[in-house]
């Protein structure tokens, strides 16, 4: 029989990287902890819907990348591509416009773009995010990039830089749009089919044409005009990340591929990571919570990559410190003793000691094998000898030195020894 794969840019974690995908999860949760971010979790499917109006129909994750379905031939549904646009419906379907006002939330999980796998993009990836939700304040942003850039240095990324950019207000960028449609309008028959009606819809995607012609002739061409408010707020964001000491570089980036985006941009790249070199990136969203329906109110976010981020960290940071020996490997001198081991196991389990042991007959010397494998730090041998004389023979794997335990104060002696050990 063939045997079935996982889909195409879909991967599995096996234990071993699943402990590195912990400690980038784990430093994301604890360092949005100490910024005050919360955590929400919100559903994978959503409505098509949320992301058309958010994202918007004329991107590529809206026109080419959404895994879009109709479900049982009534909603049109979508695996979230991103996060933003879910927390802001969640912020305002559950009302914390009027009961918190300004939020701060953090999430973390699968997000799902049909784009074709290569590396360091998948068809089901992670990010980690947040969105400040509620607060204008030049300071909101460099909280936020400033955690961005704390995370990633937390998880060992190393050589990163911060490329930012202001795409100003929504008057600001009609006004950009028009003076770059009028620039490339004599050029149009040099664009690609998809360019030209971009063209008139939404000039700024042709920034993003995958098409090497669209794109160079389009950034040569980009127009960038900041209202004397959007000039003063970069201005502040500017001050106050030079002021906390977090390096950045405004002189290359320039907009985002998402509608939802107003002034301040950004992204962070590694070196050394190839065609996918952004690890993170995000931005301010003043429009997008009036335009799902809720009042007037600015909003900053951003999402980093779990994938870019491990890539970019290398094997040494995250892989934490090899483990230490802990918790007990009961080894059965004889198989018909495996019920009474078995309430052993139990009993240290319910005391909060890792405990291990064999069902299927294994010999003495596999199962010390299989101990020695667990990173077991003891193995109690329990044999009919034993039993019959009330007690147990505890070797330590770590010290190497053996001892004899009473049955009865077996589980007390070691829990006792093992609290503070694990966790
Ligand atoms: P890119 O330019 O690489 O396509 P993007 O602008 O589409 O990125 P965002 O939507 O801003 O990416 O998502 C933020 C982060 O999520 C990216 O910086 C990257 O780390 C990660 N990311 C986005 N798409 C993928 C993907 N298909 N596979 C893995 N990670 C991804
Ligand atoms: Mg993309």
């Amino acid at each position: 029989m063939t045997m079935l794969q996982a889909l195409r840019g879909t991967t599995d974690l096996l234990p071993e990287e699943v402990a590195r995908w912990s400690a980038v999860e784990h430093a994301a949760r604890r360092l949005a902890r100490i910024y005050g971010y919360r955590e929400v979790r919100t559903p994978v499917i959503e409505e098509a819907a949320l992301f058309l109006r958010s994202v918007g129909e004329t991107t590529d994750i809206v026109q080419k990348e959404m895994f879009r379905f109709t479900d049982r031939g009534e909603h049109e549904i979508v695996l979230r591509p991103e996060g933003t646009a879910a927390v802001v419906r969640a912020y305002l379907e559950r009302n914390l416009h009027k009961t918190e006002g300004f939020a701060k939330l953090f999430y973390l999980g699968p997000m799902f773009r049909a784009e074709r796998p290569q590396a360091g993009r998948f068809r089901q990836f992670h990010q980690y995010g947040v969105e400040a939700i509620g607060s204008t304040s030049p300071w909101v942003d460099v909280e936020a990039i400033a955690l961005c850039v704390h995370i990633l240095r937390e998880c060992g990324v190393g050589d990163a830089t911060v490329w930012l950019a202001s795409m100003g207000c929504r008057k600001d960028q009609a006004r950009s749009a028009e003076e770059l449609r009028k620039r490339l309008e004599p050029h149009k028959s040099k664009l690609c089919k998809e360019c030209q009606a971009r063209l008139q819809k939404n000039v700024f995607r042709v920034l993003d044409c995958k098409n090497p012609d669209c794109h160079a002739i389009a950034w040569d061409m980009k127009a960038f005009f900041l209202c004397n408010d959007c000039t003063a707020h970069f201005q502040e964001v500017r001050r106050g990340l030079k002021e906390t000491g977090i390096a950045f570089d405004d002189t290359k980036y320039f907009a985002r591929g998402l509608d939802y985006y107003t002034r301040t941009v950004f992204e962070v790249r590694v070196k050394g990571l190839g065609a996918q070199d952004a690890v993170a990136a995000g931005g301010r969203y003043d429009q997008l919570v009036e335009e799902l329906g809720g009042p007037p109110m600015g909003a900053f976010g951003f999402a980093a990559g779990i994938e870019r981020v491990l890539m970019a960290a290398g094997t040494g940071a995250t892989s934490a410190e090899p483990p230490a020996r802990a918790g007990v490997y009961l080894a059965v001198a004889q198989p018909p003793l495996i019920g009474e081991a078995f309430r052993l196991v139990q009993r240290l389990r319910e005391c909060g000691v890792p405990a291990l042991m064999d069902y299927d007959g294994k010999s003495l010397k596999a199962q010390f094998r299989e101990a020695d494998k667990a990173l077991a730090r003891l193995v109690a041998v329990l044999g009919e000898t034993e039993l019959a004389q009330g007690s147990i023979t505890v070797k330590d794997l770590g010290a190497g030195s053996q001892r004899t335990v009473p049955l009865d104060s077996f589980i007390e002696e070691i829990s006792r020894e093992e609290q503070g050990r694990c966790h």
